[in-house]
């Protein structure tokens, strides 16, 4: 089972950490407790059954436990099978949470052990997470056993050098899996279960060292292959391109263009990230980087996670670029033109994943640029990159994370930012309400667009379902169309690029005032006139999802409006939903995302390294995170290959 799940040496489980710890020092009496707290209690079970409960999902076991000295009413919830194991004649050490009830106390879910062969009674606990189907009693035994028949030091040799120990003053390596498995009590419980230990430290500093010396790696080996290709067109091309846009570029576009000019100009492969807040401008900037190389002879590609987003680059790239350049729409349901492509006579190619097929080849791509990159892999990054010869990549992200964040995830990519909205535009209002007010939000809003106006209206999923709780376009959806009583048009996952492009089309001319839609829309799609949007069922969505779905209005100098309904929320998602509705800032929603769920979500989730991360959590330590790029560097400088075997 351990081999299963990924355990090749035995060594291996002395990182399998503790999630927590419980403080069993003291076995308190029944008799002595004052109020709600962690207690290890000891003594018999009484009259534990199950309760039945109307409530779905919800099942009750309940007891007593008698002390000799007292009694307090025990509950387990969702654990069935207790019922069946426990025996009145044996004596247990529980540990749990004592709460308030009514009148008295009650002991909620405790975990129990027999009195008897009580290994852990009398001490501060590890609580591991369980492997497959080892549960975390069992993993405990078998990291005890196993901590107790070898030698720490000689199975994990230190690998940091002593200078960095000693300028954080942080412990070996050895010691640190000593102390984190088995507590001595030097550290407070709450202390070990926050992470916050110079033990923990350690890893954390370790593991970010480690992941930093990797970038370093990749970016000495980047900075040894030369490009074979050049961009010869001189700038003058692209001002006069500039000259003939509807407006003129924010002094944040000019310079991050100015970095991407400079990189493509380069001897080296560009390889930048370039992040800007949604709304932003991100597009024409790219565009103007594409245009570029067309003009040197180089042949461009753009990928959009989306088929909608693809279809809507495609539309304003034919309307922007010159007419003697071709340029071709790639995605599963249009196919495309790749004979074109592969013999150069498709210059620009726009597109999906399907950009990425192996049938696809380019005859020269000079420049190959990924929009809403947080959408894709490091690997469909590479496979892109593959279909030239060293070709420059410049990936988009709506996604603005804190630099040294940015630094870990994009850890060999450089950095520009868009750090100003295009001037005129208005924060936009936003309200959370419960669904339960439905009916008056679209009575409003109707009342709105009667005096003109557009909405998008997004649903999580396309059918009604009896399994989940949560609006549909099914149901919900056209109930929305009926009130709002203007016209409108569905916009879903399901239908073909044909139908999808009609729809858009009616849509972007102001046919239609409301595009009824799935999160199809989620990102990159760009009409400016309109100022309405309703989420509903929002408590569905990640908060970086709700700030993309919301930028989709507010993109032109109209006040626009966001109303976000919500069905029973829990912890988490009344979080999510306060940060939103307090904020439009895209940067203080990743700092609200990531304090609420950390950097997976983030990004994505997929990005190098993050997911392989086990210590450290880049939400807490950034400082730990600043340390060890600093200190890569450095240590790279010195000798690139002693550290963790090379
Ligand atoms: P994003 O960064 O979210 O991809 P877009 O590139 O879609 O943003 O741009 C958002 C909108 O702002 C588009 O309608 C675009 O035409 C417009 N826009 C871009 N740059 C400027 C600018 N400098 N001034 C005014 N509008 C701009
Ligand atoms: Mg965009």
């Amino acid at each position: 089972m351990l081999e299963q799940a990924g355990f090749r040496h035995p060594r291996d489980l002395l990182h399998h950490l503790p999630h927590s710890y419980e403080d069993r020092r003291r076995v308190a009496a029944i008799s002595s407790l004052e109020g709600p707290g962690a207690v290890a209690l000891h003594g018999r079970l009484l009259g534990v059954r199950r309760i039945f409960t109307r409530r779905r999902g919800l099942r009750i076991v309940q007891g007593t436990l008698d002390d000799g000295d007292g009694k307090l009413p025990v509950v387990w919830f969702n654990q069935p099978y207790l019922a069946a194991h426990v025996s009145e004649a044996t004596e247990y050490i529980l540990y749990g949470v004592v709460r308030e009830r009514g009148e008295g106390l009650e002991l909620v879910n405790p975990t129990l052990e027999k009195a008897r062969d009580a290994v852990s009674s009398g001490r501060i606990v590890p609580v591991y997470p369980a492997i497959g189907g080892l549960g975390p009693k069992l993993v405990r035994r078998l990291i005890a056993g196993l901590l107790s028949t070898i030698d720490l030091d000689e199975w994990l040799p230190e690998p940091l050098p002593r200078d960095l120990l000693e300028r954080y003053e942080l412990p070996l390596l050895s010691d640190s899996m000593r102390e984190l498995h088995g507590p001595s009590g030097a550290f407070e419980v709450e202390d070990l279960n926050r992470g916050n230990t110079p033990y923990h430290q350690r890893l954390v500093y370790s593991e970010l060292l480690e992941l930093r010396l990797q970038v370093e790696e990749s970016r000495s080996t980047r900075r040894s292959s030369h490009k074979t290709h050049h961009y010869s067109a001189s700038a003058e091309v692209l001002s006069t391109f500039t000259a003939r846009l509807p407006f003129t570029l924010t002094a944040a576009q000019d310079r991050v263009l100015d970095e991407i000019l400079t990189d493509l100009r380069s001897d080296l492969p560009m390889q930048r990230l370039l992040q800007g807040d949604v709304g932003s401008g991100k597009t024409v900037v790219a565009i103007h980087a594409l245009l570029l190389g067309l003009e040197s002879g180089l042949q461009g590609a753009l990928m959009a996670p989306t088929e909608l987003l693809a279809e809507q680059h495609f539309a304003s790239l034919r309307r922007l670029i010159p007419e003697r350049y071709r340029v071709g729409l790639f995605t599963s349901s249009s196919g495309g033109d790749i004979r074109s492509l592969a013999s150069g006579e498709v210059h620009l190619a726009v597109g999906t994943h399907a950009l990425i097929q192996e049938t696809v080849q380019f005859a020269r791509l000079g420049l190959a640029v990924i929009d809403e990159q947080q959408r894709f892999g490091v690997e469909q990054r590479r496979e892109l990159i593959r279909k030239g010869t060293r070709p420059d990549l410049l990936v988009m992200s709506a996604t603005p994370i804190p630099r040294s964040l940015a630094l870990t995830a994009y850890g060999d990519l450089d950095l520009s930012v868009i750090d100003e909205l295009p001037p005129g535009r208005r924060t936009i209002r936003t309200s959370v309400l419960p669904s339960s007010r439905r009916l008056a939000v679209y009575r409003a809003l109707r009342k709105r667009l009667a005096a003109g106006g557009q909405a998008y209206v997004v649903l999580p999923f396309i059918e009604a379902s009896v399994a989940v709780e949560a609006a549909s376009l099914e149901k919900e959806g056209h109930e929305a169309m009926h009130l709002l009583a203007v016209s409108c048009e569905e916009m879903h996952g399901g239908m073909g690029p044909e139908e999808r492009s009609r729809a858009m089309r009616r849509f972007v001319a102001g046919e239609v005032q409301v595009l009824v839609a799935t999160t199809v829309i989620e990102v990159g799609v760009d009409v400016p006139s309109v100022t309405y949007i309703v989420i509903e069922s929002a408590e569905r969505f990640g908060l970086a999802q709700l700030h993309q779905l919301r930028g989709r209005v507010g993109r032109g100098s109209e006040q626009s409006y966001c109303v976000a309904l919500h069905g029973p929320l829990t912890e988490d998602g009344q979080a999510r939903l306060k940060a939103f509705s307090e904020t439009t800032d895209g940067f203080k929603i990743a700092e609200a995302d990531l304090r609420i769920r950390g950097p997976g979500d983030l990004l994505g989730g997929r990005q190098a390294g993050l997911s392989t991360l086990r210590y450290a959590n880049l939400g807490r330590d950034l400082k730990w995170l600043e340390r060890a790029t600093r200190d890569a560097k450095k240590l790279y400088a010195r000798s690139p290959h002693t550290l963790f075997g090379g």
